[in-house]
């Protein structure tokens, strides 16, 4: 269905919402006259105006059943199109989700926990992000990098000086 058939679609289904409420208000209108006229009429001893319910029911019928059908076909169209997308963008929203676990997981095991507050910083990261702490000592004698709490060199033994 194009772009024009679409709002001919829309269009119509307007008029028709339009008309079935229209329909069904008078006919509501009719029925609620034609009670109170028959009520009148037991007391007046006269006919009642029958003719109103003539008009009011099948005009509440007609109005209810043109409602009944636009929301229904909009109410399918919802389900049968809107689901989709609905669907599409809990994927894209659980996506990056997922990806940003992913990421984290991998970049677990290769990160370089700062010992002063704990953030993860990346495993070739000199000094934390979150509070500039040195993340790695250089040993001085070999320049060896080494844990930032480390006491020795991992690599020649020499004392380091944190
Ligand atoms: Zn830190
Ligand atoms: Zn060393």
């Amino acid at each position: 269905m194009d772009e024009n058939q679409e709002r001919q679609h829309q269009k119509k289904k307007i008029i028709i919402r339009i008309i079935g409420s229209i329909l069904l208000a008078l006919g509501v209108v009719c029925a609620i006259i034609g009670f109170a006229d028959m009520a009148k009429s037991f007391q007046e001893e006269r006919m009642p105006k029958i003719w109103l319910f003539f008009i009011g029911f099948p005009s509440i019928a007609i109005g209810g059943f043109m409602l009944i059908v636009s929301f229904q076909r909009s109410i399918q169209r919802y389900v049968k199109n809107e689901s989709v997308p609905v669907f599409n963008e809990m994927g894209q929203q659980i996506a990056p989700g997922i990806s940003s676990i992913a990421n984290s997981v991998k970049t677990g095991i290769e990160e370089t926990i700062c010992a002063a507050c704990g953030t993860p910083n990346d495993k070739d990261a000199q000094f934390c992000k979150s509070c500039g702490k040195a993340l790695k000592v250089v040993c001085p004698d070999c320049g060896q990098a080494n844990e930032a709490d480390a006491k020795f060199c991992n690599k020649c033994g020499k004392t380091l000086n944190n």
